[in-house]
């Protein structure tokens, strides 16, 4: 088990990775000396481990569990108010603490509701999918609108994240993909060695092991965790993370929410950022051999036939919430070293159409 430790600008928070990690749960319950607990799950995770959670700290707390139904649908305004009469209903106070124990989904809307719960109250993360290494780390937490997703939202950060690897067992195989393509962007962005080891190791998913799991979630959030750290409030360096995702949230928007998976959209996006380094500034990254392996892994390597390259430009623009003409892109100067890249609109259309055809 190990243990590493993220600064915030106010706190200070443990992320405590293992396969035996969720015993140490108890004891960072026991330091917030919580009125009342709220444990807030999803379906899926309820079913495999509901009681698993509520055993272990049952006993020693008033614990309540509300259950979501899995999926991205449940991060709306009417699941968050619903949480809010549930917790006042039960008469949560100010002492209570949120546990949130599941995937990204489940961490970003119990985390906003702890973050307006009278005000904020602690929570904690028990993240139970690969790319929760991502998600649960970070102190972002937010529902989504019709208008766009994770548009209505917070920084706040956990009191603790409790990531059991254990728990990794039962994911889908598309999960676990969607999880690895995050764990590939924190290497490509900061971590040669990391991608060295990943690549030689890693050629098809059915070859992750307890051992890789434990070093991937354990580098990808101490990259994550370094990189907030330095910028919480995503003002600078933060922008790194956006590797891959400015055209990766086009795609998936596009789409059609849960139609293509976060993790897919982004190696797209991750080919199209590598493409585009070499392309404009004179480097020569391992481009074919990345290519290659996202193929051997399963993800898909192009961007969907029927998505036009016009909807793409305008949809990236809308996420970055410019109304400029201009784009800017995270690329590589090498694997493990970014600078970002500013287009006009019409430059990137044309590179992008270049990159498709
Ligand atoms: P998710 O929470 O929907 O989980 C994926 C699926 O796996 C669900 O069906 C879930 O029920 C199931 N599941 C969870 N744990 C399981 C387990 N151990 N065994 C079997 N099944 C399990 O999705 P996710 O991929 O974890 O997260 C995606 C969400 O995370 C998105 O809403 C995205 O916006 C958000 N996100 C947030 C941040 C951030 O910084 N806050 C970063 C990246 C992604
Ligand atoms: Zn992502």
């Amino acid at each position: 088990m190990e243990s590493i430790l993220v600064n915030t600008v106010d706190d200070t928070y443990p992320v405590i990775v293992g396969s035996d990690a969720l015993k140490e749960l108890p004891n960072h319950l026991r330091g917030l000396s919580p009125s009342k607990i709220l444990v807030i799950t999803d379906t899926n995770v309820d079913k495999l481990y509901g009681h698993v959670l509520v055993d272990l700290i049952g006993g020693d707390w008033k614990t309540y569990k509300y259950v979501i139904k899995s999926g991205e649908a449940a991060k709306s305004f009417e699941m968050f108010y619903e949480l809010h009469s549930y917790a006042l209903k039960n008469e949560l106070d100010r002492k209570s603490v949120i546990i949130a124990f599941g995937g990204g989904v489940v961490g970003d809307l119990s985390g906003f509701v702890a973050a307006t719960y009278m005000r904020g109250i602690p929570f904690i993360q028990v993240p139970t999918t690969l790319l929760a290494h991502d998600s649960a780390v970070g102190g972002k937490v937010a529902i989504n609108h019709p208008e766009g997703k994770n548009m209505i939202g917070a920084f706040y950060q956990p009191k603790a994240v409790v990531y059991d690897s254990n728990f990794l067992q039962s994911l889908p195989a598309n999960e676990m993909r969607s999880g690895f393509a995050e764990v590939i962007k924190h290497a490509l962005i900061r971590s040669e060695s990391l991608y060295q080891f990943l690549f030689k190791e890693i050629r098809r998913l059915d070859d992750i092991k307890t051992e890789h799991l434990q070093r991937m979630i354990l580098e990808g959030i101490q990259i994550k965790a370094d990189v907030v750290s330095k910028d919480e409030k995503e003002l600078g360096l933060r922008a790194i993370l956006n590797f891959g995702h400015t055209l990766g949230h086009a795609i998936e928007a596009e789409a059609g929410y849960g139609k293509l998976s976060h993790g897919d959209s982004i190696a797209i996006g991750m080919l199209f950022a590598t493409w585009l380094s070499n392309k404009t500034l004179d480097v020569s990254l391992p481009y074919h051999e990345l290519k290659l392996w996202f193929k051997e892994i399963g993800f898909p390597v192009e961007v969907p036939a029927s998505q036009s390259t016009d909807q793409l430009i305008s949809r990236m623009k809308k996420d970055k919430k410019t109304t400029s003409n201009q784009l800017t892109m995270i690329v590589l100067k090498e694997i493990g070293v970014t600078t970002s890249a500013i287009f006009s609109e019409d430059e990137l259309y044309s590179l992008l159409n270049e990159w498709r055809a």
